[in-house]
């Protein structure tokens, strides 16, 4: 008996893969997302049914915000069980952010979720979105001899490689390889044939039904340190009002000033409850806390580690878990154990 075909859902959020040249201005704007799918009549040939949903206003990707999360969240949720895959053309821009929000929120997933985009619009004689849409559809297809999807993780498939998406950081704005995942391998590479790394995937952990997160807070703050940093500056940021949480992306392997005021600074903030999270502005690699002395008093003084989480992957997860209100101690544990393959 012939197996039905996999059915994929297309969510268009927007981005450069959908774009248009404004004859006059020059400037890329949203077109009609039915229009895509005309500029690419080979998606008719490949081997699964393909619906299609798009954003009512889709948007360029620096726009994207956590309400923005939430509905493609819901998207997925309120069509989960009609759809086998699903595949969400987004901007490259913040593409990781959202790969890795989503990755967060849907827990229990059991189906693949790719994310892709492209560096020029589809209408470009030399764009690179074709490549990336079709061959994202053809791995949101794919299937085991049981009939069960082969992925059932958040990914980001962009230059014929699939990575997961909390692994992933855009790292280049002008060449078509325009993300790596430094701290884990691809999952999956198109060549002459498509060679899947079945011992990177993520293993399904149960058979719970999949659960939809939906309350994220984004009261936190992103601080890069540089030699230089004033206490001035870093306290007005500790100052802000409903501040929870912070981000510190430190040197090296977690590393910062030694000088008094600023660990007196985070110090302080720390017994106003507020969490300090050490994250390495290095995009390979982690933090490890205590390896040099420069951060060994971050350690005592109760900073919690991202170990080597990308900068997307903590900020999203911090706001996560800050949405699921747990304890202090609690929100510790959880960030510095791997919920969805963010951490090694
Ligand atoms: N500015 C665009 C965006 O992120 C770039 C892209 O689509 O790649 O929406």
């Amino acid at each position: 008996m012939n197996k039905p075909k996999p059915q994929i859902l297309l969510i268009y959020t927007g981005g450069t893969i959908g774009m248009v040249k404004n004859a006059e201005t020059g400037s890329l704007h949203a077109f009609n997302f039915d229009n895509l799918l005309k500029q690419i009549p080979e998606l008719k040939l490949l081997s699964c049914e393909i619906k299609t949903v798009a954003f009512k206003n889709p948007i360029d990707s620096s726009n994207m915000n956590p309400e923005h999360w939430v509905e493609i969240a819901e998207i997925i949720e309120y069509s989960y069980d009609s759809f086998d895959g699903f595949v969400i053309l987004h901007g490259s821009d913040t593409m990781s952010y959202t790969a890795s929000a989503l990755s967060f929120m849907l827990e229990n997933l059991a189906k693949p979720v790719i994310f892709t985009g492209a560096q020029l619009p589809i209408g470009d004689l030399r764009t690179d979105a074709k490549e990336n849409l079709i061959t994202s559809i053809q791995i949101a297809s794919l299937k085991d001899e049981e009939n069960t999807p082969v992925i059932n993780e958040v990914c980001l498939y962009f230059e014929y490689k699939l990575y997961r998406g909390n692994r992933t950081t855009k790292i280049n704005a002008e060449h078509f390889q325009a993300f790596n995942s430094l701290n884990y391998p691809c999952l999956a590479e198109s060549g002459v044939h498509l060679k899947i790394n079945h011992q990177y995937l993520w293993k399904l952990k149960n058979t719970e039904p999949l659960k939809v997160h939906k309350k994220l807070d984004n009261r936190i703050a992103l601080v890069k340190l540089y030699p230089g940093v004033t206490e001035s500056y870093l306290e007005t940021v500790l100052k802000s009002p409903e501040l929870k949480a912070v981000i510190i992306e430190t040197f090296g392997s977690g590393n910062c000033t030694t000088e008094a005021w600023f660990l007196n600074l985070l110090k302080k903030a720390i017994t106003e409850e507020k969490h300090i999270i050490n994250a390495t502005q290095c995009v390979g690699g982690g933090v490890h806390m205590g390896q040099y002395e420069s951060s060994n008093r971050l350690k005592e003084i109760g900073v919690i580690s991202a170990k080597d989480m990308t900068t997307e992957a903590a900020i999203t997860k911090l706001m996560f878990l800050l949405g699921n209100s747990i304890s202090s101690e609690s929100l510790k544990t959880a960030f510095e154990t791997s919920l969805r393959g963010e951490i090694a």
